[in-house]
């Protein structure tokens, strides 16, 4: 094998949405760039195998949940006819697209991309393995965005293909009669929604007394409440003992309230979390501090303990998430390039683009009541919406909690059809320091689903005319 030693002004160790971020910034800014990435695509886990192929099957399912609700409103199609090669070939279309489209980027700011498994070897070098043989950069200083991967749960049967992961669940091989999937959070709940609406009957097990957990109960419970009538069961409060491979399918073994002892299923789904990749980077080599867990502690900065590494996205700490990447990367790329950058955003929304979508940003309830928050909380129920009933839904809700005393905006959370699109607003709102009254005299185009978000301000201004309160 012939080794190569390269040089890089910046280093960046990982091609996910963090990880081109940070080159992308840090070119941007005159730095000469490498940039490592594993597979032979950049876009890492949300590009490739997902957040966008999940929301293109989450778009497939929707389809077929409202073209199947609107035939009581006199709209009938018949059953629908599924291609699962097509609509796997329409879904990998468009991670192409973007694929290319990153490629594109790469060439136009001139960074070095090298494909192939980084590893430190000192605090200033990394091999990379890669097909032509072992390269070596030599680095001035490095951004780790090496991102995570699914919890594996140790006791489950690895080798029997009808145990899934998010990837897996992505690949639509087949849609499995009686699918179970272990894991009421985002991925599970998500993937839930696919393969109901393509004709799986669905079983979702949660450790935990509710579903996505980290979420108001209240924000929760209309999506609850549907999926509930939708699947065949959900069970809270319980956890999954084991798993049996068998000829007929995967013998689950369930400890809990309300599951039965063990049930049969075609497929498991196992989503139970992701585990961050700083373990598998050789980061002991370079000096830098990772966790039992496998996390790298940074600063405001994203700096580690070795000042000239810094580290993003997954691997620094939850939530993972591609938008958090994202912006932690440019922090990186900016104080590499001597900006005065530091992470100081006031939240980071979260959405699960489940049917109804449900999102929330800022202080959830639950943490203002645990933290002794004195608050005020307006909630509009999407039920006298009229653009949500024009979609034939009436289960949403908008709420928002502001400072008691200042009527400043402290959290904001949504459910409903398109929720995810709506919490933006709430987010600019926080990071703009309104109020409720800012907040409920901003004009919003009617008829939205949006205006919700200046209704539920107005419940707590005490200006809303499109409910009555009594006084
Ligand atoms: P998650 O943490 O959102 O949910 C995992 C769920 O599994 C939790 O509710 C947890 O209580 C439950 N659980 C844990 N162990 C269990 C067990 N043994 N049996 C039953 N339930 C168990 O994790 P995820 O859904 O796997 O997602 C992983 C990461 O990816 C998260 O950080 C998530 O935010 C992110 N993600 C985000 C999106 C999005 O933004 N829409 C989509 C997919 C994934």
């Amino acid at each position: 094998m012939n080794e190569e030693v390269l040089h890089a002004e910046v280093l960046v160790l990982g091609g996910g949405p963090g990880g081109y971020s940070a080159a992308f910034r840090a070119a941007d800014l005159g730095k000469q760039v490498v940039l490592i990435e594993k597979y032979p695509v950049l876009g890492g886990v949300c590009l490739n195998v997902g957040c966008i192929p999940s929301k293109a099957l989450l778009h497939v399912a929707q389809i077929i949940h409202e073209v199947d609700e609107f035939e009581s409103h006199g709209i009938s199609y018949g059953k629908p006819s599924l291609d699962l090669p097509k609509i796997k070939a329409w879904k990998e279309s468009i991670t192409k697209t973007l694929n290319e489209g990153l490629a594109g980027l790469v060439k136009q700011r001139k960074v070095t991309l090298i494909h192939g498994t980084g590893q430190f070897t000192s605090p200033d070098t990394l091999a990379v393995n890669t097909e032509e043989g072992v390269k070596t950069i030599r680095f001035d200083q490095a951004i780790i965005a090496a991102g995570s991967h699914p919890t594996k749960i140790p006791i489950f049967p690895h080798d029997d293909p009808r145990l899934w992961d998010s990837t897996d669940a992505l690949e639509l091989k087949e849609v499995p009669k009686k699918l179970l999937i272990v894991g009421g959070g985002i991925i599970g709940l998500e993937m839930a929604t696919v393969y109901h609406a393509l004709g799986s009957e669905i079983s979702v097990v949660e450790l935990m007394d509710q579903i996505i957990p980290g979420c108001d109960k209240d924000l929760v419970t209309p999506l609850f409440r549907r999926i509930k009538k939708q699947y065949n069961n959900i069970w809270l409060d319980t956890r999954v003992k084991s798993i049996e491979s068998h000829e007929e399918g995967l013998k689950v073994f369930f400890e809990g309230k309300g599951a039965p002892e063990s049930e049969m299923f075609d497929a498991v789904l196992v989503a139970v979390g992701r585990r961050p990749n700083g373990k598998l980077i050789s980061a002991e080599l370079a000096g830098i501090n990772v966790d039992e867990q496998g996390f790298i502690a940074v600063d405001k900065q994203q700096r580690t303990n070795v000042p000239h590494i810094f580290a993003i996205g997954d691997i620094v700490g939850n939530p993972m998430l591609a938008h958090k990447a994202v912006h932690e990367g440019k922090v990186a790329a900016e104080v590499i390039s001597g900006l005065k950058s530091e992470f100081d955003a006031l939240t980071i929304p979260s959405v699960a683009y489940t049917d109804p979508e449900v999102t929330w940003m800022g202080l959830t309830e639950n943490q203002a009541k645990q933290q002794g928050i004195e608050y005020d909380k307006g909630v509009f129920p999407w039920a006298a919406s009229g653009r949500s009933l024009c979609l034939g839904r009436k289960e949403g809700l908008t709420k928002i909690i502001c400072e008691k005393e200042t009527g400043r905006l402290l959290g904001a959370g949504m459910v409903g059809p398109n929720a995810g699109e709506l919490i933006s607003e709430a987010v600019l709102a926080l990071e703009m320091g309104a109020d409720a009254e800012d907040i409920s005299l901003t004009i919003h185009p009617h008829p939205t689903l949006a205006e919700t978000f200046g209704f539920a301000a107005e419940m707590i201004t005490g200006t809303i005319t499109d409910l009555y309160i009594k006084k």
